[in-house]
């Protein structure tokens, strides 16, 4: 069997629905388990929903309206979204008179409706094409995840519970993305983009022969298209290059998509659901060795980040200091995506969210605490980049020529990824310089493995 999962622009826009449901239709044979995202949009009226007491009544109207009319444009039947639909008010209703903002768990049952409502209408949409198939809530077939309510994270019993589920085909599964619920029956969401995520969870669990990612682009690209307009597929990845361009803000994959397909060994494909006939890429345990024209695979960057500097004299004697550090950074859920160490310091790169606050009030009583703003981390990324002599040099002397200044470097630690900070407004031109004095733009000879469908 094969995953399908389509994300918010493949349901959200109608010619882009009805080519995923052809596509759909088109894999019969290999027995496909569909997994939906909200339609593109809605997750975000939904965020907004939860936060803005005073437009919930307009918000949830625009909500109703947003699937109505996809209703309308591909010519399903309204009944079709009738039950569905008045669940939503219903849920919709309860928070109508509630004053402030949602939270927890209620936020997060409001935010599973984007992947209900999708996963109702492409369901019935495969049916109206003559393939038996039903929407199924994840949360129900058994995707069970801690309370981490809008970052939850699976429980080992999730996957056994999802295979017994999703055994009776057909009729065709189209599950929900996105979301779970907790052991006692709350609904969890997995994380923004967390789609991917399910996706990876559900073909582990069922122990697909392949994972396709039906998305906007023609597979992962040499860098974001938005900011490198000239991007192009990569044909073939590792899941360590995947997983790396995914951490560093490639956002066409969730970051923790690759984890449950590494373990299992399961290929992983992005496609594109608007040109379904593109190669798209392929991405498996191990890229094929192709030393003479070795290349920089792709180019991820990822802002918002903070550097944190804590500096002890007494470090060099102190046992435990890094481990007293990063359990600072593990109590507030703080990801560390970059250190450097010296004798008397640690330098740290993370998110700048809300928890860094309190996590720098703690460091304090560890040491002396600087922290620099408005930073980007830029991840060079393919095999052996780390290793490759003077890979390093050209990329600093490219970003020198031009001014960019260099806040901090990571190499070594990992065999695919080289990567630095720089400030963030210089990080769209470091990556479209990079881009180009690499080569990247440069047509690819190499092509992805024939498909078999
Ligand atoms: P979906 O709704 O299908 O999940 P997303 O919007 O989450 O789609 O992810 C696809 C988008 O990711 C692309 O449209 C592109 O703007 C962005 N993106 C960033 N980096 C890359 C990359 N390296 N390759 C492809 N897309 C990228
Ligand atoms: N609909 C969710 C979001 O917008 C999940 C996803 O798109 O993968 O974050
Ligand atoms: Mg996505």
């Amino acid at each position: 069997m094969i995953v399908m999962k389509f994300g918010g622009t493949s349901v959200g826009i109608p010619e882009n629905f009805e080519r995923a449901a052809r596509l759909v239709v088109g894999r019969l044979r290999r027995d496909p388990v569909v997994v939906v995202s909200a339609l593109a949009g809605v997750t975000n009226l939904l965020v907004d929903f939860c936060r803005e007491p005073a437009r919930r009544r307009g918000l949830a109207e625009e909500i109703a309206g947003r699937h109505a009319r996809l209703v309308r444009a591909t010519g399903l039947a309204g009944a079709d979204l009738e039950l569905p639909l008045s669940a939503w008010d219903e849920e919709a209703a309860l928070h109508l008179d509630t004053a402030g903002p949602l939270h927890g768990a209620a936020r997060d049952r409001v935010l599973s409706w984007g992947e209900r409502l999708a996963a109702a209408l492409f369901a019935a949409k495969l049916r109206t094409l003559g393939i038996p198939a039903r929407a199924v809530d994840a949360g129900e077939a058994g995707l069970v995840t801690d309370e981490r309510f809008g970052a939850a994270h699976p429980l080992p019993e999730a996957a056994a519970r999802l295979r017994d589920s999703l055994a009776r085909r057909p009729p065709v599964p189209v599950v929900t993305g996105f979301i779970g619920r907790t052991p006692d029956g709350r609904a969890t969401t997995l994380g923004r983009g967390g789609s991917d995520f399910s996706a990876a969870i559900v073909g582990a669990a069922l122990g697909a022969e392949e994972i396709q990612v039906w998305t906007d682009t023609s597979g992962l690209l040499s860098a974001d298209p938005r900011i490198v307009p000239e991007a192009r597929p990569v044909p073939r990845l590792s899941f360590a290059e995947a997983s790396e361009l995914a951490t560093f803000g490639a956002r066409v994959l969730h970051p923790k998509t690759l984890l449950p397909a590494m373990e299992r060994g399961i290929p992983v494909r992005v496609a594109n659901t608007a040109r379904p006939a593109d190669a798209g890429s392929l991405v498996t345990a191990e890229a094929p060795p192709d030393a003479a024209a070795w290349k920089v695979k792709s180019i991820a960057c990822k802002k918002g980040i903070s550097a944190v500097t804590i500096a002890s004299t007494r470090m060099l004697l102190a046992h435990g200091f890094l481990a007293r550090v990063f359990e600072v950074f593990g109590r507030h859920h703080i990801v560390v995506d970059l250190v450097t160490t010296s004798e008397v310091t640690i330098s740290v790169t993370v998110d700048d969210d809300a928890m860094l606050g309190r996590a720098i009030a703690d460091l304090e009583g560890i040491g002396r605490v600087e922290v620099r703003r408005d930073l980007a981390v830029v991840a060079v990324v393919g095999e052996g980049a780390p290793q490759r002599i003077g890979l390093a040099g050209h990329l600093f002397t490219l970003l020198g020529g031009v001014g960019i200044g260099i806040e901090m470097i990571s190499q070594g630690a990992s065999r695919v990824n080289l990567s630095f900070v720089v400030r963030e407004e210089d990080a769209d031109r470091a990556v479209r310089l990079l881009h180009r004095g690499l080569g990247l733009d440069l047509e690819v000879v190499e092509a992805a493995e024939p498909r078999r469908e």
